[in-house]
């Protein structure tokens, strides 16, 4: 069934009816394989943000009138379907509307970092994550003047492309306030051991922060019932629309950390002295929210929950093994994946093709992979090399996917 997947639903993505017409004149199929970067949209999705806009489009908790009143209905009754959607151990008060993962995680780490930290603490991250969740500790330990420890990979053969736990055991020790990773790896897609790594947290008492942006369309782990205290992900990377995005954190954390954005919304009073916060969630959401995005998301989360997510996972892992192998056949391909069966992505450069050019020549054929950095320059330069081609499954992809993605990989090397 889960095979099928792709096949079954293409016809409810808009996006995959415009062909284009390329260089060489030719209409071609749009494969897209950057589902990694951001996700196409469902029809149902588009529909009922512009369903929203024609009919119910208001303020939220602003205003006395008709419209108001459903908008914010419809935002709360979002915050409730996310942590459901989140966990069965997640309540509404704990969900906190954002612009996207970034925001969430920068939120985090300056509040534990204002909360927790001090210069004899340490914070524990692997080398390996996206900017998204480097750059804000990094921040946190220049800030504080405390220690910041990195988890290097086991090495750099597939199999050993996974964070070094016998380094966790030694880094994460009693100053250790704040170990924070990713669930999955944007670049080579490693699925990271969860709950070892939460075990070897909660052992000396620190707090758990989860990067879910790659994961959340596809497990369905509760990770708080695991033991996470936050959680960040984004709205585009579900199927859904941009500019929102979650951040959920243990009740405690939503009463203690301090607000990151100031402004209208997220007070219980204000003198020109002084102001006091609101509690719950609304601390953290100054200004106008996302409110067509929430609607947007509510839909994603629906259309997601509809396919179910462990379908998803195993439709694309399988797309990406079958890439994989056939992959591997072609000369001067190197590939820096995992390969575990169970990944949704897979990077490669080819030997010759420097992976901008790749990722140009594969354009001429409709063919929308990502090269470059991906937001991880560490892991970049630990792998030894400058750029990679990322190609990513999503819920949609095919089997003519692989098979023209393939031939133009082959084709590539007769175009430069
Ligand atoms: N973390 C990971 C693992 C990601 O893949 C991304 C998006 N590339 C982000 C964080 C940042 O997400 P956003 O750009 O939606 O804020």
């Amino acid at each position: 069934k889960a095979q099928n997947l792709g096949s079954k639903i293409r016809h409810e993505f808009p996006i995959f009816k415009n062909n284009e017409k390329k260089g060489d004149g030719q209409i071609k199929p749009f494969v897209y394989l950057d589902t990694a970067v951001t996700g196409q949209k469902p029809q149902s999705v588009i529909q009922a943000m512009t369903k929203y806009m024609e009919t119910d489009y208001g303020s939220v908790h602003r205003g006395a009138y008709g419209v108001s009143i459903r908008s914010s209905k419809m935002y709360e009754d979002t915050r409730e379907k996310v942590a459901k959607f989140i966990g069965s151990s997640v309540d509404a008060n704990q969900v906190i509307f954002t612009k996207g993962t970034t925001e969430s995680l920068n939120i985090v780490a300056h509040g534990i970092s204002e909360l927790f930290l001090d210069d004899k603490s340490r914070i524990v991250i692997p080398t390996i994550e996206h900017h998204a969740n480097l750059i804000p500790w990094q921040q946190a330990a220049l800030r504080k003047d405390c220690e910041l420890a990195y988890l290097s990979l086991e090495g750099k053969q597939s199999s050993k492309l996974k964070i070094n736990l016998k380094e966790a055991e030694q880094f994460i020790t009693k100053n250790t306030k704040v170990v924070a990773f990713a669930h999955v790896g944007n670049v080579i897609g490693q699925i990271n051991p969860v709950e070892e790594l939460i075990a070897l947290a909660k052992k000396v008492g620190a707090l758990v922060v989860i990067d879910c942006a790659q994961s959340m369309s596809s497990h369905d782990e509760d990770l708080f019932a695991m033991g996470a205290d936050a959680i960040a992900f984004s709205g585009h990377k579900l199927y859904g629309p941009t500019s929102i995005g979650v951040l959920a954190m243990k009740k405690e954390l939503v009463d203690r950390l301090p607000p990151y954005l100031f402004g209208g919304g997220m007070i219980s009073d204000v003198n020109l002295e002084q102001s006091l916060w609101t509690t719950g969630p609304a601390k953290f959401e100054a200004g106008t929210q996302p409110i067509t995005e929430a609607c947007g998301l509510s839909a994603a989360i629906d259309w997601v929950e509809s396919k179910g997510r462990t379908n998803i996972l195993n439709h694309s892992s399988g797309l990406a093994s079958l890439f994989l192998e056939k992959l591997k056949n072609i000369p001067d391909i190197e590939v820096f994946s995992p390969q575990s069966g169970k990944e949704t992505i897979v990077s490669f450069r080819h030997k010759k093709i420097h992976a901008h050019d790749m990722a140009t020549i594969l354009d001429f054929d409709n063919v929308a992979m990502r090269a470059g950095h991906h937001c991880a320059w560490p892991l970049i330069r630990n792998l030894g090399v400058d750029a990679l081609v990322r190609c990513s499954f999503g819920a949609y992809s095919d089997g003519d996917d692989v098979e023209i993605a393939i031939e133009a990989i082959k084709n590539s090397v007769k175009r430069v």
